[in-house]
């Protein structure tokens, strides 16, 4: 579904952003995945080329909220693989802290990965995308970007900021044949699910319409949808990945 293609992916090392990166290549694309350290990159690279020596992936570890290294980033993509079709913005923080303990610091941030990143990375890929007849920008939003949560209010506020972003960019940048959507999953086992004990998943779970808490794999297919083709005529959407889940 992707030949051809060349997508970045940031926060590619694990959870629901390696599956993005996997699922891509598994689809023909080239892909650039990016991380917070080398280390945590090299390991991802070591385990995506374990399973699969043929991929063509790099990986890069750029300050998302400094301009001036994330293009230097984007150039050295393009460098490698000669053009950028797909940004997929998925880096992102969570916290829970009541507002009573919220530190000024933490909300900035949580802001800085969530929105300004993903604001940064939008505009570095815009003139390539641009100037390659167009592209697919796709966001990690979050079920609460709907109804927001009831602690930790710097983590809501970030996803329906993603989907602000999202919506507005899809309108400026639509005569540029550049798409953006964004994904909203539900509870996904990544790290953060895995931590918690069995009986707080079965609980969560069990007020989920259908059953289950989700798998980066069901996120990932949604990105793959929107990256691709089949897509051509979406734009500007939000795409619920979440079991019909209500918090
Ligand atoms: P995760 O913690 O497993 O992975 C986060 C990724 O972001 C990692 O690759 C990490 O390297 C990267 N990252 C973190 N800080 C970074 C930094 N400063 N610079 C660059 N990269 C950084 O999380 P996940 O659950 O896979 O979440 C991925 C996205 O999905 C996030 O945007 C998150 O808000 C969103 N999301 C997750 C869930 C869930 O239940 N897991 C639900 C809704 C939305």
């Amino acid at each position: 579904m992707l030949k051809g293609k060349v997508a970045i992916v940031t926060g590619g090392t694990r959870g629901i952003g390696y599956a993005i990166v996997e699922t891509f290549l598994k689809n023909g694309a080239k892909v650039a995945l990016m991380g917070s350290r080398q280390s945590t990159v090299d390991a991802a690279l070591e385990k995506l080329h374990s399973t699969d020596p043929s991929w063509d992936v790099m990986g890069l570890w750029p300050a998302l909220d400094d301009y001036a290294e994330v293009q230097l980033a984007f150039d050295q993509v393009r460098e490698k693989f000669g053009r950028v079709d797909i940004l997929v913005n998925n880096a992102g923080v969570s916290a829970r802290e009541p507002i009573y303990d919220y530190e000024p610091d933490a909300f900035k941030k949580i802001m800085d990965l969530n929105v300004t990143a993903a604001f940064l990375c939008s505009k570095a890929a815009a003139p390539i995308m641009r100037a390659e007849g167009g592209g697919s920008i796709i966001n990690t939003s979050s079920m609460v970007s709907l109804y927001g949560q009831p602690s930790g209010v710097g983590y809501p506020t970030s996803k329906f900021a993603i989907n602000g972003l999202t919506k507005s960019l899809a309108r400026e940048l639509g005569k540029d044949n550049i798409r953006v959507n964004a994904v909203a999953p539900g509870v996904t086992r990544t790290d953060m699910v895995a931590a918690l004990p069995p009986e707080r998943v079965e609980r969560i779970a069990a007020g989920i319409p259908l059953g289950r808490v989700g798998e980066p794999q069901d996120i990932a297919n949604g990105f793959l949808f929107l990256a691709s083709d089949l897509a051509s005529y979406v734009t500007g959407e939000i795409l619920s990945i979440d079991g019909a889940a209500m918090n």
